[in-house]
C-alpha cells in the first residue's frame, strides 16, 4: 500500500482522521466532502496515494470507474436530486487542493449554486485534427 505521510486523504484512508464512509472496498473509498458544494458531495479514492488519475495503474482506475454508477445512483437518489456532476481536477491549475487522486460526486438541482456550461470555443480550418494528432502521437 503505497502512502504519504502528509497527505490528508491517506491520513482519512488509514484512519488517522476521521470520515464519513459511505462505501469500501479493499482498494477504495468513499467519503462526504466535508465542505461540500451541495448537501450530498462525494468523494471517490483509492486507498493507494497516487497525485493525479493520470497517474493511476490502469486496473486501479477501471476498478474505481466500477464504483462510480453505484456511488451516482446512491448520491442522486438519497437527495432526491435531478442529475449529478462527476469531477475530477487534476494538477493546481485545473483546481486540485488535495494531492490524492479523488473524483467528486455532486448532486445536481435546477436551483443550486452550481454554475455550467464552460464557455465554448471553436476551431479554425484544420486546427482539430491538428490537435488530435498531436495527442494520439503523445500517447503512442
Ligand atoms: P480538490 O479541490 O482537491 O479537487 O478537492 C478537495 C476536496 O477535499 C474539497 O472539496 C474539500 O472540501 C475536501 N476535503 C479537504 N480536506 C478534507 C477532509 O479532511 N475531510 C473531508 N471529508 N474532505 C476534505
Ligand atoms: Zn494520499
Amino acid at each position: 500500500m503505497s502512502r504519504d505521510p502528509d497527505c490528508v486523504f491517506c491520513k482519512i484512508v488509514a484512519g488517522e482522521i476521521p470520515s464519513t464512509r459511505v462505501l469500501e472496498t479493499d482498494r477504495a473509498i468513499a467519503f462526504m466532502d466535508v465542505n461540500p458544494i451541495v448537501p450530498g458531495h462525494v468523494l471517490l479514492v483509492p486507498r493507494d496515494h497516487h497525485v493525479q488519475l493520470a497517474d493511476l495503474p490502469d486496473e486501479l482506475a477501471a476498478h474505481l470507474g466500477s464504483l462510480l454508477p453505484r456511488l451516482i445512483r446512491g448520491v442522486v437518489a438519497a437527495t432526491e436530486a435531478l442529475g449529478s456532476n462527476v469531477v475530477v481536477n487534476g494538477g493546481r491549475v485545473a483546481g486540485q487542493v488535495v494531492d490524492h487522486c479523488h473524483w467528486h460526486v455532486i448532486p445536481r438541482r435546477s436551483d443550486d449554486v452550481i454554475r455550467w456550461p464552460w464557455p465554448q470555443g471553436v476551431y479554425s480550418g484544420d486546427a482539430m485534427a491538428q490537435w488530435a494528432a498531436e495527442i494520439i502521437a503523445a500517447m503512442a
